[in-house]
């Protein structure tokens, strides 16, 4: 029967269908600050995942599947909940009109992932009614989003017509609107001919910022620990490619990390030697002090749920009443330079980090209703 819903998209109600295959099990966590937590499980698929909604005080909560294989349960549960947090601040700055949630599932994305624990987990959002939207995150491609489609309509990010596709186009755009940003603060103009950017991992995002810098003019130093793929960029963008463990430490104007969380902790500051950090990941600080701690250093920091927005911009476009239209994305994703430059001008004023200036001006929009949604996203996709 699952085969079958994996061969019949046009399923009225998939989920029910599902439902009645499933012994889906859903446990409550309660976790303070949060709004809803899930354990949920699924003996026959061998699902395990957890389901974090943190705030939907702004909109539905929308956020990423992370197929990741935690060695423990509570590596998984403070990871969902660290990013759906994060989600919450990311949405209400970049006003996108929706709330902050993330889940993840426990399973090896190369070994673990079956058609049927997908289904088995998009039943699962789908009894949700919505307050949860998911769409594709690291281990989970847009293709698994496409099999989630067949049990829940509640999913972003599809490769068809009526969805926004690929995100990291939009990410590295307004990543590249933010290391502007950055050179405007530190030089007082924003042209980026001839300055110097490291960037630190050449995967989705890193690799178009790298293509972006390059017609720019910048000079680039880049690494990623697939030595390939770093010999790849280096020789088309005329990039000096240099070893993962080095890619921090480089002498560069601005450093761009775009790969894993937690890169900026008592270890490397100290050797940083950039006047800006300006990247994509998410989670770059390792505790919210290490922003103060860059602070002190005299480091510009781009805070990262500010600056990485472009992606969450051009997914939610696609839930707008007339169908997504990519000039939305794009016109907001451009506006990430002027949000920015706002958040430097406030942690100067309240001499403060400007990381902690960003976390204020979210939870203050997120207090006072600030961009909250309206009109209810619409779905204009289909099941394939
Ligand atoms: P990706 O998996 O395509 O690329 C990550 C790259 O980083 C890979 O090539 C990997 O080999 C490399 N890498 C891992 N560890 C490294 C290290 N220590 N040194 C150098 N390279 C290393 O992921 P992505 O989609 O490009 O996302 C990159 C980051 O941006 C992630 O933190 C992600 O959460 C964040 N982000 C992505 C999007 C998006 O639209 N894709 C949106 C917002 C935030």
């Amino acid at each position: 029967m699952v085969n079958e819903l994996l061969e019949k998209p046009a399923l009225k109600k998939p989920s029910a269908i599902l439902d009645s295959l499933l012994s889906l099990h859903v446990e409550k966590i309660p976790v303070e600050g949060y709004e809803q937590v899930m354990k949920i499980t699924d003996k026959r698929s061998g699902l395990t995942s957890i389901i974090a909604i943190h705030n939907t005080s702004l909109g539905p909560a929308l956020g990423g599947i992370r197929i990741y294989p935690y060695a423990t349960f509570n590596d998984a549960l403070e990871d969902v909940l660290r990013l759906s947090r994060g989600m919450t601040f990311k949405s209400a700055i970049a006003e996108a009109g929706f709330g902050g949630g993330k889940s993840v599932i426990i399973a090896d994305p190369k070994t673990q992932k079956t058609p049927e624990l997908l289904l088995a987990f998009g039943a699962a959002v789908d009894r949700l009614g919505g307050n949860y939207i998911c769409a594709e995150d690291a281990g989970c491609s847009v293709d698994d989003v496409k099999v989630i489609r067949r049990a829940t309509k509640y999913v972003v990010g599809l490769p068809n017509a009526n969805s926004s596709g690929d995100p990291s186009v939009y990410t590295a755009w307004g990543i590249y609107r933010g290391i502007q940003s950055a050179a405007k603060k530190l030089f007082g103009s924003d042209a980026l001919e001839g300055r110097s950017v490291a960037i630190q991992g050449l995967g989705n995002v890193g690799s178009r910022l790298a293509e972006l810098l390059f017609w720019a003019g910048a000079e680039l130093t880049v690494s990623d620990i697939d030595l390939a793929r770093t010999e790849r960029i280096a020789q088309k963008f005329g990039a000096k490619a240099v070893s993962a463990d080095q890619i921090l430490k480089t002498e560069c104007d601005i450093l761009a990390p775009c790969a894993m969380g937690g890169i900026i902790n008592d270890q490397t500051v100290p050797h940083f030697r950039c006047k800006a950090i300006a990247g994509g990941a998410n989670n770059q600080l390792l505790r919210d002090a290490h922003a103060s701690a860059l602070q002190a250093r005299g480091i510009l920091y781009a805070p990262d749920f500010v600056i990485n927005a472009g992606g969450l911009l051009n997914v939610t476009s696609e839930l707008d009443e007339e169908g997504y239209n990519p000039l939305t994305p794009r016109y907001k994703a451009h506006r990430i330079y002027d949000t920015l430059l706002a958040i430097y001008e406030i942690a100067d004023k309240n001499r403060e980090s400007t990381h902690s200036a960003a976390l204020a001006l979210a939870e203050y929009r997120i207090r006072y209703g600030i961009g909250k949604r309206v009109i209810p996203p619409s779905f204009h996709h289909v099941a394939e």
